[in-house]
């Protein structure tokens, strides 16, 4: 079980994420990745890989679409920190759209993702991608993102959390890509996910918990944390009909392979 996607780093964990990591690799958690959203919480979770040196515990920077208004990006601060030894990518970064609907606001967020891209371009790393579209139109930001990436052929990462269809999470693969779950796909039966965890194959699956938010059930409605990765490996084999243990592995191995871990 490896949980690619979780934010330890954030405000929620302030108290006890040391109690929370330790419990999770007493119980079969084999990695965690705290993803940074802006450069506070980025230099966090440096700060908590470190801390936990000997274990797979790491970390990404980057700034998250949705603070684009709450921080100028700063890519020489941003470069810096991502050369520690414990950085295995560059995210969150992306086009979030929900309640978004000015175009404005979405250039400026392209502007910001195109930045980033450069930026692990330059360091050579993976990039964790996030994407969320609006109402109105939910697959525009998968597109657009799609065409902005078609302008990084040599760029490789992952979609965490992804909830478009078929035909979109087709082109990510195409583009070198792998896809990643969260506890969603246990909230109810939506078609278009199931068709895309059953078409996928075995080496472009990720989980990912994105705690403390999106907890799975049983457990939905509490606060997240990577342990619950088990839960969603439980409905991804659910609904491809291969054993448990085959989806733990193909995930963690992904996620070995993926980080260079
Ligand atoms: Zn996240």
């Amino acid at each position: 079980m490896f949980d690619i996607h979780s934010h330890l780093n954030f405000i929620a964990f302030e108290k006890d994420y040391a109690e929370i990591i330790g419990r999770s690799f007493n119980n079969g958690i084999k990695g965690i990745i705290n993803i940074g959203s802006n450069l506070e919480t980025s230099k966090k979770a440096i700060k908590i890989a470190h801390e936990f040196f000997n274990k797979k515990i790491y970390a990404t920077v980057g700034l998250h679409p949705i603070y684009i208004n709450d921080e100028k990006f700063n890519l020489k601060k941003y470069q810096q920190i991502a050369k520690d030894s414990k950085v295995k990518a560059i995210g969150e970064i992306g086009l979030d759209y929900y309640r978004i609907s000015d175009i404005k606001t979405q250039n400026l967020q392209k502007t910001l993702f195109l930045k980033q891209l450069n930026l692990a371009k330059k360091s050579n790393l993976p990039i964790i991608l996030h994407c969320r579209g609006n109402q109105e139109r939910p697959l525009k930001a998968y597109e657009e993102m799609l065409d902005i990436l078609k302008k990084y052929p040599n760029l490789t990462g992952v979609i965490h959390c992804f909830e478009a269809n078929w035909k979109i999470a087709e082109q990510f693969l195409y583009s070198n890509f792998l896809i990643s779950f969260t506890g969603i796909i246990t909230f109810s039966d939506n078609e278009k996910i199931k068709e895309v965890i059953k078409k996928i194959p075995l080496d472009k699956i990720l989980t990912d918990t994105d705690c403390p938010y999106l907890t799975p059930k049983p457990f939905r409605g509490k606060r997240n944390e990577p342990l619950y990765v088990k839960y969603i490996i439980q409905k991804i084999a659910e609904i491809k009909q291969i054993n448990f243990k085959k989806i733990d592995q193909a995930t963690t191995q992904n996620a070995m392979k993926l980080f260079k871990i």
